[in-house]
């Protein structure tokens, strides 16, 4: 896989979110430039759009997501 198309506007990735988590790195590595079809937030901006990705989800919270999107 390639890189997200929302690296240059996703707070995860431009450290924006408050708490960013120790493994930020890593997840930036897995996810934003590998397996973001995976990535929690990038899951929830496909499905419902942008306004829709919670302000403080990470890329590793894909059940969230699936959550979201399913409409809880
Ligand atoms: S993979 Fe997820 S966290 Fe990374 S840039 Fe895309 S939407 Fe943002």
């Amino acid at each position: 896989m390639a890189d997200c198309e929302c690296l240059s506007g996703c707070p995860f990735f431009n450290d924006k979110m408050a708490n960013m988590p120790a493994m930020a790195a890593s997840y930036k590595k897995r996810y934003c430039h590998n397996e973001y079809a995976t990535c929690g937030r990038y899951m929830v901006f496909k499905a419902l759009g942008k306004a829709k990705v919670p302000a403080d989800m990470f890329p590793n919270q894909e059940e969230r997501a699936r959550t979201i999107i399913a409409g809880g």
